[in-house]
């Protein structure tokens, strides 16, 4: 976040207890005490960061001029290397802090390189009161649809298939619900309509989830560990199910072959992959998972169906006009009556089960970072 004395024109973004929280379109000259600035962090993660969870990493940093765009496509696409995060802060003269493996910083200098020129979303946090951290939340589920059909902007609010609200986080975070969208000013609606336990705090921040910043077009022989990716080629093998439910196929490009999957908590998206056949064009979203290289489908554009011929019965004698019969397999067709021969059996365009065009995860199975095809089709 920027830090400093706003001016000219603001908007209401939030409300701490009874204080309200504005955000200004320029930010004034004035010199900031940047020493009292890394004291109010370092108090604060000391008293709220759970240093002790071995996944907590926390970081801090502290710069000036905002880093090329680069680093956070970098970060949000690839593995990066920590010391060379510490030699671009070192290099900037930037101030960082990182706790225990320092990870955090990478993070958080990524966040001050993002642009929200590209894309960009927002989401609405309340805050639970402090008494009730950790215990079971309360958010009504029905005045989450009633939000969810009434707010267009809004989006992967409530999974109606799986019953599954999705504005409210699964971990004992100070969280209480978080509210996704396009527009600032309705998401202050759309919290006004949640029936929940009291609210502490909210505020609004800008984003970069449902953007699929994270993916990138490859080729399948380019695609690393770990990468979030886009690719396209053609189903070389065709769906099968595994035990526990998981849904497995192969697509192959110019450069080579590799697995896709639908796992079980994809639910019903996995009768969509089911129905894909050998010959099929398919544009592939999603993570990379290492052993076995496999993509995670994230979601799946249809682009082109195998035309499937099946044979319907055999050709009918021009002369005596019966059917003929088989001479056995592939050995082609002989009328019993006259004894002409054809080896051309009738066939029939069998009927397809799927169209082309984009399929997605459901709402409760969606990575924070993938583009609901809500967003999909508004932007296209
Ligand atoms: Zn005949």
């Amino acid at each position: 976040m920027q830090v400093g004395k706003g001016k000219d024109k603001r908007i209401k973004i939030g409300e701490i207890e009874d204080k309200k929280i504005f955000c200004y379109k320029n930010q004034s000259s004035e010199k900031i005490n940047t020493d009292k600035l890394k004291e109010v962090i370092e108090e604060t993660i000391y008293k709220y960061a759970r240093l002790e969870d071995e996944n907590t990493n926390s970081g801090f940093v502290l710069i000036n001029k905002r880093p090329s765009v680069s680093i956070y496509k970098e970060t949000v696409r690839e593995i990066v290397n920590i010391d060379e995060t510490k030699k671009l802060l070192k290099s900037s003269k930037s101030y960082f802090k990182g706790y225990k493996n320092s990870r955090g910083i990478i993070g958080a200098t990524a966040s001050v390189a993002w642009s929200s020129k590209n894309d960009k979303t927002f989401e609405l946090i309340t805050y639970r009161q402090k008494e009730k951290w950790g215990s079971k939340r309360f958010v009504d589920d029905d005045s989450t649809m009633e939000m969810n059909k009434t707010c267009s902007l809004t989006f992967d609010n409530y999974d109606y298939e799986n019953k599954h609200n999705r504005i409210v986080p699964s971990s004992p975070c100070p969280v209480l619900f978080g509210i996704r969208g396009e527009n600032e000013t309705e998401l202050v609606k759309a919290k006004s309509m949640i029936k929940s336990e009291k609210i502490d705090a909210w505020i609004i921040f800008e984003s970069n989830q449902g953007t699929d910043d994270h993916l990138q077009r490859k080729n399948i022989d380019k695609i690393k560990p770990y990468n979030s990716v886009i690719v396209k080629g053609k189903v070389s093998r065709k769906p099968l199910t595994l035990e526990g439910g998981h849904v497995i196929f192969s697509i192959k490009d110019s450069t080579g072959c590799i697995d896709c999957a639908a796992y079980e908590p994809t639910k019903k998206f996995r009768n969509i992959i089911r129905k894909l056949v050998v010959g099929d064009v398919v544009e592939v979203y999603g993570g990379i998972r290492k052993e076995p290289l496999t993509i995670n489908i994230e979601k799946i554009k249809i682009i082109s169906l195998k035309n499937l011929i099946e044979k319907v019965e055999n050709p009918v004698c021009l002369k005596c006009g019966k059917h003929m019969k088989s001479k056995g397999k592939k050995q082609g067709f002989k009328c019993k009556i006259c004894g002409s021969e054809s080896n051309k059996p009738l066939l029939k365009e069998k009927k397809r089960l799927i169209q082309t065009g984009f399929y997605e995860v459901p709402v409760c199975a969606r990575r924070h970072l993938s583009k609901p095809l809500k967003r999909i089709k508004k932007q296209s």
